[in-house]
């Protein structure tokens, strides 16, 4: 009973298959709690009785599948309820990829891998079981991809020294059998159905892994970069994407050049045992964009395409994939709960993402301002810039061989706020105080204004 709490505290029934659809106001949190029912955020369900509390900003919506109510404390930009939306669709889905899983567990197939591991296009490979170096292939020299197999290997992990790729050899077979990627233009609810279907998974005992190549609105990190993580439980309402262990590469920019395609081209993620992967993708799909789309399909080896939101995206990767066995494209329809955003609310969800890292979702981290040394970091750039013509590098030198070879996974993040040129210093803030892990610092060209 809400009488005699403070006015803002309101209950919203919700009958079966419909949603509330949330966006929490600028300036304060929303409180919000089950009390009856069985109800979920995004996939996710939430437990009766206890308060959730969603930072401001937030853009959301509780669903339930047989009849929810649902008490909410606090002011919000907009609440409303829907019942028509999508989620029957999106649950089907789910059931059909879920049968796959429980099929590809019964029987691994050894097509699959082989497929992976023909596309390697690395000159080098240097394998290891455990911390053991123990063999190494030139790929020149007439690698068998079948060898591999019988050795059980199966996906690599980032770009080894010296131009080697390092693999690492399961003493199990294991494999990725179901690579889903989600595709549309911006705001068709990518991120949101990669979550539901990572959230169901995750629910069902499975460990997907999530990989985000939205380099412009990324949900695991810092825009700028693609990222990939195991999702061992239903991905938090409030919290998102879990941060344990993720595996991130900085591609430096918020939208794409052609560069891009040499940052996909080098990065494979390794996925553990019997699992899924579903891979969230830019919104960008025309043009250069399409093409990146089709790059990032075949070198992910995607098998099931879900397309949301646009006929014509869907009726063109149809066409060009009709020939590939084994790989279904998937039209799905874009729920009327997404909030569009322009070129303007993006930039400042960006600078909300960058600000999150430094202080937390819910300004619960303290971040540190340094200085140091010019002479004590070495700064560089991926790709995107002019390069030094010969004449302006020293006597002797040579300029780098390949400006967009792939740096290893990063760090962490630093924001420089101030460079002193006179005093040979710049000024960082950097999420926690003490040394930086690396004195090698890899420039982007994100900005971000502190507020
Ligand atoms: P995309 O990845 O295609 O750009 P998102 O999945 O990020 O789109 O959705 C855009 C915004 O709309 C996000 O803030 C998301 O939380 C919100 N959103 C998505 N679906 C719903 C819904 N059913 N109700 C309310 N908000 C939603």
């Amino acid at each position: 009973p809400t009488a005699g709490g403070p006015s803002s505290i309101r209950q919203v029934k919700l009958d079966k298959e419909c949603e509330l659809r949330i966006e929490v106001s600028a300036e304060t949190p929303l409180r919000l709690r089950l009390l009856n029912g069985t109800a979920e955020v995004f996939g996710t369900e939430i437990a009766p009785e206890i308060w959730l509390t969603f930072p401001p900003r937030l853009k959301f919506a509780v669903f339930t599948w047989y009849g929810a109510t649902i008490e909410m404390d606090g002011t919000t930009e907009t609440d409303y309820t829907a019942d028509e939306t999508p989620m029957i669709s999106y649950v089907n889905v789910h059931a059909i990829l879920e049968a796959r899983r429980n099929r590809a567990k019964e029987s691994p197939s050894d097509s699959d891998s082989s497929q992976v591991i023909d596309r390697w296009e690395v000159q080098k490979l240097a394998c290891r079981v455990g911390s053991q170096w123990e063999m190494m292939w030139e790929i020149d020299a007439g690698i068998q991809p079948k060898k591999l197999l019988q050795a059980g290997a199966y996906l690599t992990r980032g770009l080894g020294r010296q131009g080697w790729k390092e693999l690492e050899i399961s003493p199990e077979r294991s494999m990725c059998h179901l690579l889903v990627i989600v595709v549309g233009p911006t705001d068709s609810g990518k991120s949101t159905l990669s979550r539901m279907l990572l959230s169901w998974a995750a629910k069902q005992a499975w460990k997907p892994t999530f990989v985000d190549l939205d380099i412009g609105q990324g949900s695991i990190t810092i825009p700028g970069c693609i990222a990939a993580t195991p999702i061992e439980m239903p991905i938090d309402p409030v919290e998102g994407i879990p941060l344990e262990m993720p595996l991130v590469f900085f591609y430096g920019h918020t939208t794409p050049s052609i560069q891009v395609l040499v940052v996909f081209q080098n990065c494979c993620f390794t996925v553990p045992m019997q699992t899924c992967m579903v891979i969230n993708t830019m919104g960008w799909i025309e043009g250069l964009g399409y093409e990146l789309l089709l790059h990032a399909i075949d070198t992910f080896n995607a098998n099931v395409i879900l397309v949301l939101g646009q006929e014509k995206l869907c009726s063109m990767l149809k066409d060009v994939l009709k020939r590939k066995p084994n790989v279904d494209v998937v039209k799905l329809q874009k729920s009327g709960g997404v909030v569009s955003r322009n070129a303007k609310v993006r930039q400042k969800a960006r600078s909300y993402r960058i600000r999150e890292y430094f202080y937390g979702l819910a300004n619960d981290l303290s971040p540190h301002s340094n200085i140091a040394n010019f002479s004590d970091l070495s700064v560089y750039r991926i790709g995107g810039g002019p390069q030094a013509p010969r004449s302006a590098l020293p006597i002797g030198a040579e300029p780098a061989a390949d400006p967009t070879r792939l740096v290893h996974n990063v760090a962490g993040f630093i924001y420089i706020t101030d460079i002193d040129i006179q005093r040979k210093k710049i000024t960082y803030l950097a999420p926690s105080a003490g040394v930086l892990p690396s004195r090698s610092l890899i420039m982007g060209t994100l900005t971000w204004l502190e507020t």
